[in-house]
């Protein structure tokens, strides 16, 4: 786990950056009841009315501090209602902290499944320890759900096998605003082969919000600055380009070092490279993830 921190937060801070308390996470207003907090390397979003505090996935766990001062910044209410995109430590950090104090976790029953056992991320070789009960969704979900608060609705719904197995994109209907969890970033994305994810399944859960959102929505990825659809549409393009040349070198019997000679991103690097994911690491990692698709 500690080995993933720095990749994670080099998203967003300098890497020498370890001491958890001087990392501040900010909140930005969308709108009268939204808002996006990001510090820290994962965006977040809250919602606040007189009913209820909604806040959707919670940071690292070191974090935790720093995202109730960034809540407690925008309401002296507690937080009613937690919701995970999904299962991955850096968007469910802070659920032990606030469900103790009282939150109920949602997320869809796949998250759970994960957070309740000891998992390895095969890729990034990484140990995951189950999650203590209180951090584990009480509320989950199969296919889609919606919550009435404060005069919004937000509606949330199950992308099947994307950046995993578990993966939910939460809509803000009235407010237009979508927040994709790690199914959108503004770099070369992470997908969890090893749980569950895929590239086909990552293309077409952007193709199903594409679908309905219009040129006004804000669009929150999981990491990254504030998007829309055209940046949205962007990011297909490069995924789906990527992919198919990977599939072919596949199907021709390519070898992967072949493959990655063959500098499938080239013209995507300027773009796309700014992640925890290089290039190259990249490519390996779809490669990988196309082999396990076969
Ligand atoms: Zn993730």
């Amino acid at each position: 786990m500690k080995r993933l921190l720095p990749l994670v937060l080099a998203l967003a801070i300098p890497a020498l950056a370890q001491d958890y308390s001087k990392i501040k996470v900010t909140p930005t207003r969308l709108n009268d009841t939204t808002w996006v907090l990001s510090g820290g390397g994962t965006n977040l979003a809250l919602a606040v009315g007189p009913e209820a505090v909604f806040v959707v996935d919670d940071n690292l766990a070191p974090l935790t501090p720093a995202v109730r001062a960034a809540i407690s910044s925008v309401t002296d209410k507690p937080v009613r209602f937690v919701f995970n995109t999904h299962w991955h430590y850096d968007h469910v950090g802070g659920n032990e902290v606030l469900g103790r104090e009282g939150a109920t976790i949602v997320a869809h029953e796949n998250v759970r499944k994960r957070m309740s056992t000891d998992q390895f991320m095969e890729f990034l070789n990484e140990k995951i320890k189950a999650s203590p009960a209180v951090a584990l969704p009480v509320v989950t979900f199969t296919r889609d759900m919606a919550f009435h608060l404060n005069g919004e609705e937000i509606s949330v719904f199950h992308v099947a096998r994307a950046h995993t197995d578990g993966d939910a994109i939460v809509h803000f209907k009235k407010g237009n605003i979508v927040h994709m969890g790690d199914v959108y970033n503004r770099s070369y994305p992470f997908i969890d082969t090893s749980a569950g994810g895929n590239i086909d399944g990552v293309i077409a859960a952007i193709d199903q919000v594409i679908g309905m959102i219009n040129e006004k929505t804000t669009v929150i990825p999981g990491h990254g600055k504030l998007a829309g659809k055209a940046d949205l549409i962007e990011y297909r393009t490069m995924l789906s380009t990527i992919g198919t040349r990977l599939k072919s070198m596949m199907k021709e019997g390519k070898t992967l070092e072949q493959a990655i000679a063959a500098q499938p991103t080239r013209e995507f690097d300027d773009k796309w490279k700014s992640g925890f994911l290089p290039p190259e690491r990249f490519v390996r990692m779809v490669w990988q993830n196309l082999a396990a698709s076969q």
